[in-house]
């Protein structure tokens, strides 16, 4: 089906009954920008900024941040880019910041993304104004990491607005608009949502991180791997009432983990109410493929049954009603 899916790649993410679809590839690397046209993505929906301090010799200062940021918005286009400050720390080591490694049994669990950010400040001030002086003149549009309490969102805010101050005292151009948007990954956030909701221009789920500590099971352990499914009552519910809750709140939500980028579980998302996606570049095509062929109010009603009352296997009944939907 490959030359299907590259035929289809570029033509837009519509349904059947006209619902549009976002679809945005996550990325790390400046080349990741040049070919978003030819991919078919909308933009960048998680542009993962550890990339560069991960394959860095030395701790990358604020000089080569913002080089490595003007040149991805400068690539994009008019096309929109998500930042996230970095996520370093648990066992992501950096040879060059021996003080941040953790050798503690559950580093995932650690001190890491915004956690350590927060603390060790002056390292999060320099990529805030990276980002603020690369996106002069343009939308900048940011999100924070592993954010499990709203004052932790607030802090992050709070610090990059005060980097904004030293920009415009500073006479420097600033960005036209900036954009703050949480990633929801620690399943404590959902219950303080409604907090949080009025204070963040966008919601963005990190279903990679998210399904690990709802389930308690390591992502990187493959003797777990195949052990629970992405597509359990469990995960498609807890989605369900987020996706409901941000909606409601007028906040837009996308699902930015691996989960988004397989077209069955994207089908299943769509009919919890998701419409927009940061998948990986190679399954824009599928996940296209998969919404130019779909019924949303279908999809949609058929989830809410299946999860009033979930099937037993409920990747089989899914998988025979997109099959019978000729999916
Ligand atoms: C996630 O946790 O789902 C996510 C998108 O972030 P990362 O995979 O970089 O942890
Ligand atoms: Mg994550």
């Amino acid at each position: 089906r490959r030359a299907e899916f590259e035929a289809v790649r570029n033509l837009p993410a519509v349904s059947q009954d006209g619902v549009p679809i976002g679809v945005m590839v996550n990325a790390g690397l400046a080349e990741d920008a040049e070919g978003l046209e030819l991919i078919g993505a909308d933009g960048i929906g998680l542009f993962r900024t550890e990339f560069q301090f991960l394959v860095s010799a030395t701790l990358p200062g604020r000089d080569r941040q913002q080089r490595l940021y003007t040149k991805v918005l400068e690539a994009a286009g008019d096309r929109p880019v998500v930042f996230r400050t970095v996520d370093i720390g648990g066992d992501k080591a950096l040879p060059y910041l021996t003080d941040i490694r953790d050798e503690s049994e559950n580093p995932a669990m650690g001190w890491r993304a915004l956690r350590l950010s927060l603390e060790r400040s002056t390292l999060m001030k320099a990529q805030a104004r990276a980002l603020i002086e690369a996106a002069a003149g343009k939308v900048l549009r940011v999100m924070f990491p592993m954010i499990s309490e709203p004052w932790e969102y607030e802090e992050a805010r709070k610090l990059f607005e005060e980097q904004v101050d030293w920009a415009r005292k500073g006479h420097r151009k600033l960005p036209t608009r900036i954009e703050f948007g949480a990633m929801l990954e620690v399943p404590a956030l959902a219950e303080t949502l409604d907090q949080l909701l009025p204070r963040i221009d966008f919601l963005s789920i990190g279903t990679n991180d998210l399904t690990q500590f709802l389930f308690a099971a390591d992502r990187a352990d493959p003797r777990l791997a195949e052990r629970y499914d992405w597509l359990s009552p469990a995960i498609l519910r807890f989605l369900r009432r987020i996706a409901k809750q941000a909606c409601e709140a007028g906040v837009p939500v996308r699902v930015c983990g691996e989960m988004g980028g397989r077209p069955l579980e994207a089908m299943a998302l769509i009919g919890i109410g998701i419409q927009d996606f940061s998948i990986t570049p190679a399954a824009v095509g599928p996940i296209k493929a998969m919404v130019r062929s779909l019924d949303v109010s279908k999809v949609r009603a058929r989830m809410e049954q299946l999860l009033d009352r979930p099937p037993v296997n409920m990747r089989k009944t899914l998988g025979d009603w997109a099959k019978r939907h000729r999916l």
